[in-house]
């Protein structure tokens, strides 16, 4: 695709809905008792409601519907008081009933909000369907694909809520901290696992354009198939150039659903986008309406944990942590709950963060973990700082401590005795250690006292390397300096 300069992008504006499937967290399905559980055997959970036999009646789990209203809570939904379920007409594979038993006039909840970076974000409706199954492509594979398909039905009528956006996002990288936000609430909230790879969040993006200063909506494209925020980012920005393309050389963009190419970074065109009628919509027989109670729906929002803006709000304002470090924070959910705990240890905040996204947040990258799954405790974490600030250790030995109690726990306390890890304050040990550098390195000596004082730096670092970090650095300091004087 030939480069569209800066000067035509500024031509356009960008515009974004994005449409988010969250895979809600019930251990069974929405409408029968089949288990959800990711990953098991093909089609070892399944019964005959969820495989669409005949005869057999679906029955709404409760705890699905309470989900989806913490959840509609949380993006500042209206809830509704009446609420029904439509059947929705197409047929595929994966899908044993010939239809999808989804929401379509009027869904558990509508008009609500978030905020991006200030910036309002509004959320056209939360409404629950049952997932489909998954096609498993098998047999020879070649240019032409597979040769023939298995289907598996685990999948199929497991809870999804769908989360339609206004299309008011206007930048790719806007559209990627939006989905992040929504995976952080519903990770919060407890009611979806955020895991973008296996599938349990997804998202559609309807993109379209428009020249600067035209009221009226460009034709949309869809784009499926993103595996990962940075996809979902980059499809998009593809996805608008593809579209700029177009329009600067007269041609038209279509009304269509494409797939990302993750491996080509390209989007192509998969099929022609229905519209709603084509779907033919009714009411569900076989599901009686809702009927949403005002007091419920108090006591649901009873149970609303500290969302995320709101926790990075009390990081700021209470504990007086940088944007960019609350943001980090907050944005680690495993990771914010540690902190808490932490600090409700009476600890020093400054020095909690810093361990918790230096040495620590280094440590759960390269070892591709979460904090809560290694041996590390907040209370081991707090007891170590607590060292650190009473100057009983150093920070080079700290740096030590916490990978070994990340890998293997234990008590920081009883280490730093039985290791014999305490910093070394007494004089005339670190003297005697300050004198055998000195003799060994005569010649460093010299150099050092014919004018080259950088050389000071190396003498400290050899006595630190021969204490094993445990001198106190302050003392090294002041007899070094005391030794090197000229006589
Ligand atoms: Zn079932």
């Amino acid at each position: 695709m030939p480069e569209i300069t800066q000067e035509i992008r500024d031509k356009y504006e960008t515009v974004i809905g994005l449409e988010v499937h969250a895979q809600l967290k019930t251990k069974s399905k929405i409408f029968c008792n089949s288990a959800t559980e990711f990953g098991q055997e093909h089609n070892s959970q399944v019964c005959p409601v969820c495989l669409g036999y005949p005869g057999v009646l679906p029955v709404l789990n409760k705890k699905v519907l309470e989900y989806a209203i913490l959840t509609g809570l949380a993006l500042n939904c209206e809830i509704a008081r009446h609420s029904k379920f439509d059947r929705k007409q197409y047929f595929y594979p994966d899908l044993p009933k010939n239809y999808q038993i989804s929401q379509y006039d009027m869904p558990v909840c509508k008009n609500g909000h978030i905020y991006i970076n200030g910036k309002k974000i509004r959320i056209n409706r939360a409404h629950l369907e049952e997932d489909a199954g998954k096609l498993v492509h098998a047999g020879a594979t070649g240019l032409a694909g597979s040769t023939y398909s298995l289907v598996d039905y685990n999948r199929t009528g497991v809870p999804l809520l769908e989360i339609v956006s206004e299309p008011e996002i206007s930048s790719p990288e806007e559209a990627r901290i939006y989905m992040e936000e929504l995976r952080n609430i519903v990770r919060y909230l407890g009611v979806c696992d955020g895991n973008l790879e296996e599938g349990s969040l997804r998202c559609d993006a309807n993109v379209s354009i428009r020249p600067l200063g035209q009221i009226e909506l460009g034709t949309k494209a869809e784009i499926k198939n993103m595996n990962s925020f940075k996809a979902l980012q980059r499809a998009i920005e593809y996805e608008v150039e593809r579209q700029i393309e177009l329009v600067e050389h007269g041609e038209r963009v279509v009304q269509e659903t494409r797939l990302w190419k993750e491996d080509e970074g390209i989007t192509i065109s998969m099929r022609s986008k229905e519209e709603a009628h084509d779907y033919r919509y009714f009411p569900e027989p076989d599901l009686v309406p809702m009927e949403i109670s005002a007091e419920w729906v108090h006591r649901i929002r009873e149970t609303m944990p500290e969302l995320p803006a709101e926790k990075r709000q009390r990081y700021i304002s209470e504990l007086g942590l940088s944007e960019y470090d609350a943001d980090i924070l907050v944005n680690s959910m495993e990771m914010a709950f540690f902190f808490d705990s932490v600090i409700e240890l009476k600890t020093n905040v400054k020095t909690a963060v810093n361990w918790l996204m230096g040495d620590i947040t280094a440590y759960l990258k390269e070892n591709k973990t979460t904090i809560d799954k290694t041996e590390l405790t907040p209370e081991s974490l707090a007891e170590m700082l607590n060292l650190i600030d009473k100057g009983i250790i150093s920070n080079a030995i700290a740096k030590k401590i916490v990978i070994q109690v990340l890998e293997n726990g234990g008590n920081v306390e009883e280490m730093v005795e039985k290791q014999g890890l305490s910093v070394i304050s007494d004089e005339s040990s670190i003297k005697d250690t300050i004198k055998k550098i000195l003799e060994s390195n005569p010649e460093q000596v010299e150099r050092y006292k014919s004018g080259k004082p950088q050389l000071f730096g190396f003498f400290v670092g050899q006595v630190m390397k021969e204490t094993g970090g445990r001198a106190n650095p302050e003392t090294v300091n002041r007899l070094l300096k005391e030794e090197l004087a000229p006589c």
